[in-house]
């Protein structure tokens, strides 16, 4: 009998295809008695466990897929940290040793342990850490009963297997991409853990904490996933599954069909132009850009060139990374943000204390700051790209005066350290700020005055309106884009800074909402930035607005603090 359960969706789209559940061994072990003449015996099973796991992990780093998504082999890094640490690798020999006890058991005490301490930390980002170590545990007590190293038996699975999993661990993740499942569910995941970040970089239609979902589906079952929705529908009736394939097709051919506005100019039947920029986040994402037939780069989130490495990137490996960026988009602007590190975005190996509220802390510009040396090497090489293309400067997360002060002192100093050595670089490079917290909405004066630019972050704008951690699940359904409070911030800005005459973009995931786009045009925005795959719906949606109707209902949201009644009016206002 055909039952739907609900989950949250963490990548969009229909997918079609027969479950394949992916069994964890889970912390279930056997406990018995050890006689102490085969103590010896017992820990040197556990360290042949031990060298098994970290054997499978450093094949596994060896052999990653040259096209596999940045992040794996961080993945792979953490899990071997987490199973090198004594914790794991040498607590469980003691009690082995003083409880008289089988390896299994011994390492489930220890896990249990372990893991309890991780339900009493309150950031979500290092909570979400939890799966990491449940998963090394398990691929513990996998060689410890002798059994293959990876629990999947996926060799057979097509492009209509639908992976069922308790959590997927990045070397599952492996086996799951290069066996083409048409998508995945877990029991387990949040907004950021890894099976999020993984589905959005295949971009594959998926859903995590679809919590008892293996209990409730069967091997080889017919399912129908709706990521959009966050929806699973098991054993599918006929009708309802036709329908769903008539609208994995209409999806399918609505996409080719976009790919044909790719040189189309971004214009509203009114005859005003719109800037739609891309979002990138490591120069071989500009491929992608050029396909989707960006007019620019509105955000390079640079951060990501420092993470998942031993050592932060020289001069040399920045200026590389950043004129490949400008030469591959000839001519056409690329605004490359100042790296915003901190909060839930750490450099690897760097020890900073733990703090209660990260967001509100040293990242972004603040963290640029302190660092002075590390920040001129990113300038330099910034300035130096600027030769080769147009390129522009934005600095994350402003919100005192004194913060541009002195970042147009260091791009000052920088510039004259270049030209002391004759290195060439756009004497007029263009500088912006991020609009990305309530005060510098409410104080645009303050930074309209020293900026060339400005780009709005909604999705921490958003935080910190609403103080909603962007990463934490539990309050996930309090973040609103539609919030009137965040509204009326995004409104100011935008109608600040056209009335000085200063340009203004946004670049947060509102961007690339189309349901949202209309009311931004409304607004007054002239300038989106989203990433790449969802330039062409926004762009179709430009094409079939008519400015001055409107703009006229856009102005009336403002007026409104109902939320059923903003709904309704943004239905209004994306009619025909
Ligand atoms: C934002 O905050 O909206 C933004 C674009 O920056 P990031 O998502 O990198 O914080
Ligand atoms: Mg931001």
């Amino acid at each position: 009998m055909s039952f739907t359960i609900h989950g949250t969706g963490i990548c969009a789209g229909i997918a079609i295809g027969q479950a394949m559940l992916h069994s964890h061994t889970r912390l279930e072990a056997g406990h018995y008695l050890v006689p102490r003449s085969q103590i010896a015996e017992e820990l040197a099973r556990f360290d042949a466990a031990v060298a098994k796991t970290r054997a499978e992990f450093t094949a596994l780093r060896e052999t990653i897929p040259a096209n596999a998504p940045s992040e794996f082999e961080a993945f792979i890094d953490v899990h071997m940290m987490i199973l090198n640490d004594s914790t794991l690798s040498k607590v469980p020999r003691a009690i082995i040793e003083r409880e008289q006890c089988n390896a299994e058991w011994a390492l489930k005490l220890q896990a249990d342990e372990l893991l309890a301490q991780f339900d009493a930390i309150e950031d979500g980002y290092l909570r979400e850490r939890k799966a990491d170590v449940l998963q090394v545990v398990e691929r513990l007590m996998l060689a410890l009963g002798g059994q293959p190293g990876y629990v999947p038996d996926i060799t057979d699975a097509g492009q209509s297997k639908i992976l069922v999993a308790h959590d997927l661990s990045p070397a599952d993740v492996l086996q799951f991409k290069q066996h083409q499942f048409a998508s995945f569910l877990t029991e387990l995941g949040g907004t950021t853990s890894h099976t999020a970040v993984v589905a959005r970089s295949l971009n594959l239609p998926s859903i995590a904490s679809l919590h008892h979902a293996r209990s409730l589906i069967y091997e080889n079952e017919m399912l129908i996933v709706d990521g959009t929705q966050g929806v699973v529908i098991i054993d599918p009736d006929p009708q309802v599954l036709a329908d769903y394939r008539l609208r994995q097709h209409q999806i399918e051919l609505e996409r080719q069909k976009l790919r044909r506005l790719r040189t189309t100019r971004a214009m509203t039947l009114d005859g005003t132009g719109v800037e739609l920029h891309a979002n990138i986040e490591l120069p071989e994402d500009v491929a992608e850009v050029a396909d989707a037939g960006a007019s620019g780069i509105g955000l390079f989130r640079t951060e990501f060139l420092f993470m998942n490495r031993d050592t932060l990137p020289n001069e040399e490996e920045q200026f590389a990374a950043y004129r490949n960026v400008v030469e591959s988009m000839q001519g056409l602007p690329v605004t490359i943000r100042t790296y915003d590190l901190g909060s839930d975005k750490a450099i690897d190996g760097e020890q900073r204390p733990v703090l209660q509220n990260p967001a509100l802390g040293l990242r972004a510009i603040r963290l640029c700051l302190t660092e002075p040396r590390r920040f001129q090497i990113q300038l330099r090489a910034i300035l130096r790209a600027s030769h080769y293309g147009k390129t522009r400067l934005l600095i994350p997360m402003i919100s005192a005066a004194a913060e541009i002060d002195q970042t147009l002192h260091q791009i000052e100093i920088a510039k004259q350290t270049l030209a002391a050595k004759n290195i060439a670089f756009d004497p007029r490079l263009e500088v912006g700020g991020m609009i990305e917290i309530p005060a510098a909405a409410l104080a645009l004066r303050m930074f309209t005055r020293k900026l060339d630019f400005l780009s709005i972050g909604t999705n921490d704008l958003i935080q910190y309106t609403l103080a909603i951690d962007r990463t934490d699940d539990a309050v996930a359904h309090l973040y609103d884009p539609l919030h009137p409070a965040v509204l009326h911030l995004v409104a100011l800005v935008i109608s600040s800074a056209n009335r000085t005459g200063t340009p203004v973009a946004l670049c947060g995931e509102m961007a690339g909402d189309v349901k949202l786009s209309r009311l931004l045009l409304g607004l007054g925005l002239r300038q989106l930035s989203m990433h790449p795959g969802q330039i062409l719906a926004v762009k179709q949606e430009i094409l079939r607005t008519n400015l001055s109707s409107v703009r006229l209902l856009a102005r009336r949201m403002l007026r409104i603090a109902d939320p059923d009644r903003m709904r309704a009016m943004l239905e209004r206002l994306n009619a025909d």
